[in-house]
């Protein structure tokens, strides 16, 4: 099931990236992605977890990862 609070959407461009998608699972806390050699996912039943730290937005090119919060919409 989609997040209800947070929706994470990757890029088309940097989405079957495997080193960066590697990076992206180490990286967040609440396992929102998770990587496999055609690059990465997103865990959709951990969306609601995230906790809006940014380290994914840091890990990837600028602009190619988006948090969006469907609370404030
Ligand atoms: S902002 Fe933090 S918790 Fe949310 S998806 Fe990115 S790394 Fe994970």
């Amino acid at each position: 099931m989609p997040g209800e609070f947070i929706d994470v959407i990757v890029d088309a461009d940097i989405a079957k990236d495997a080193e960066l998608a590697k990076k992206l699972e180490e990286i967040c806390p609440v396992s929102i992605f998770a990587a496999s050699a055609d690059g990465v996912s997103i865990d959709e039943s951990n969306l609601d977890e995230c906790v809006l730290c940014d380290l994914c937005l840091q890990a990837a090119p600028k602009g190619k990862i988006q948090i969006v919060k469907l609370y404030d919409q």
